[in-house]
């Protein structure tokens, strides 16, 4: 392991040279639930650098991270924010930078070899492509890419040579359960889902859910647009088109199982009828790890699975009818084209709009049925046609 001297900073001493040993790496979203968990785990482990940290309003969160990780570029979302926080950090060797310019710059710096994509939303396709397009490998948090443009990233990274290493829980389970097998001998991948805080009850009941109860996830603390599309079921729907882009299944192959307790974290069922299952407590840094380091495992000091305390694991069917999300979400993945960006850009104004208190609950999967029933599809729709159909639905 090498010896950073992390109080020197870009000019920190390495014993020996930190190209044979260190791990460098951006982070865009660094101030968010994925980001400071990432954050987390370069503290712990000592052996990853990171040159760039972009974030989006949270100035203060990414002057403290600038004074701690010392990174080449740091940007934020607005202009006036980056010349402030320029001010603050005036003492540092940061640069500080902004908007897409700045995240774009972050994402394909020559120091780096892998990029990841902690932001929210769709935002954080271009930089992606940009990051792919300059040889990095993406750990790849932000399930909007995959989502929308999953046919435009998935060949970009064949044909670059870049390795997409899943960040989710879900998706991480089922790239270690495919670990050294045949693709071909696949029959199904079962994609664990803890059903939010709501499984369980019927719409009339789902009427009147506040913002509060949304965000009260059993298992899992996260941001707050993951929480609610949680809650919805409408993270799973997500989930399911990013797992059919990642390992290359049909839609048909992968099923939705409801696992309350969040320990097995997915599956994958083979043709011989072997279940291979990856289990651990719900931490996002055990995923966030394994795309560090891949095809490594880190020793890492935390809690661990204690399976006499849990003794029951237990296996739903999902209630598609109560929450339309899901549904939803597998008729866009069906349907493909544009239509899966009508779904997650229509999810996304719709959840801002729960969160401003200005839609009920039950409103989110109407607003994303009412523009999946009035969109014209494109059946291949380009990165122009993909960001054009967002913006038109956030406009509306
Ligand atoms: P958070 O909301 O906690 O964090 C989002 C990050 O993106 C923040 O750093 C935020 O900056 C930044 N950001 C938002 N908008 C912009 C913008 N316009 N320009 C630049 N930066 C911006 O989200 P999560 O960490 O929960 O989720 C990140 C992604 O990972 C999502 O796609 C989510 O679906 C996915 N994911 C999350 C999981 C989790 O456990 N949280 C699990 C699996 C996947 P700021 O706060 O400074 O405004």
């Amino acid at each position: 392991m090498g010896n950073y001297n992390r109080e020197k900073g870009i000019a920190g001493k390495w014993t020996v040279p930190y190209a044979y040993i260190m791990k460098n790496i951006s982070i865009l979203g660094s101030t968010g639930s994925i980001g400071t968990q990432t954050l987390e785990i370069v503290r712990e482990q000592k052996d990853i650098r990171v040159w760039g940290l972009s974030a989006g309003k949270n100035i203060d969160l990414l002057e403290k991270q600038i004074r701690e990780f010392h990174p080449k570029y740091a940007s934020l979302e607005e202009e006036s924010d980056a010349k402030a926080l320029a001010v603050r950090v005036a003492d540092t060797d940061t640069r500080v930078l902004s908007g897409m310019k700045g995240m774009l710059e972050i994402s394909t710096m020559q120091e780096i070899e892998i990029l990841v994509t902690a932001i929210v939303g769709m935002i954080g396709i271009r930089p992606t492509i940009a990051g792919i397009c300059a040889g990095k490998d993406i750990a790849l948090a932000n399930k909007e890419t995959l989502v929308t443009a999953g046919h435009l990233i998935m060949p970009l990274a064949k044909k670059a040579g870049v390795r997409i290493l899943p960040v989710d829980s879900e998706h991480s389970a089922i790239f270690q359960c495919l670990n050294g097998e045949e693709k071909k001998t696949v029959e199904k991948i079962l994609l664990t889902a803890s059903g939010g805080p709501f499984f369980g009850k019927k719409k009339e009941e789902l009427g009147n859910i506040s913002l509060d109860d949304a965000l009260k996830h059993p298992n899992w603390s996260m941001g707050k647009k993951v929480t609610i599309d949680s809650a919805t079921m409408v993270n799973k729907g997500l989930e399911v088109m990013e797992a059919k882009w990642l390992f290359d299944v049909k839609l048909s192959q992968i099923q939705v199982v409801v696992h309350r307790q969040s320990i097995v974290h997915s599956m994958v069922e083979y043709q011989d009828g072997s279940i291979m299952a990856q289990l651990g407590i719900p931490d996002m840094k055990l995923p966030i790890q394994y795309a560090l380091y891949y095809p490594d495992r880190r020793a890492r000091s935390y809690r661990k699975a204690d399976l006499f305390q849990i003794a029951n694991l237990t296996f739903e069917r999902p209630d598609p009818e109560n929450f339309r999300g899901l549904a939803l979400a597998f008729e866009a993945a069906k349907t493909g084209g544009s239509m899966p960006t009508v779904f997650n850009a229509a999810n996304e104004r719709a959840v801002a709009e729960f969160i401003e208190g200005k839609l009920k609950f039950l409103e989110i999967p109407e607003k994303i049925e009412h523009e999946m029933r009035t969109h014209s599809l494109i059946s291949r729709p380009n990165l122009d046609e993909i960001l054009e159909i967002e913006k038109e639905i956030k406009r509306k």
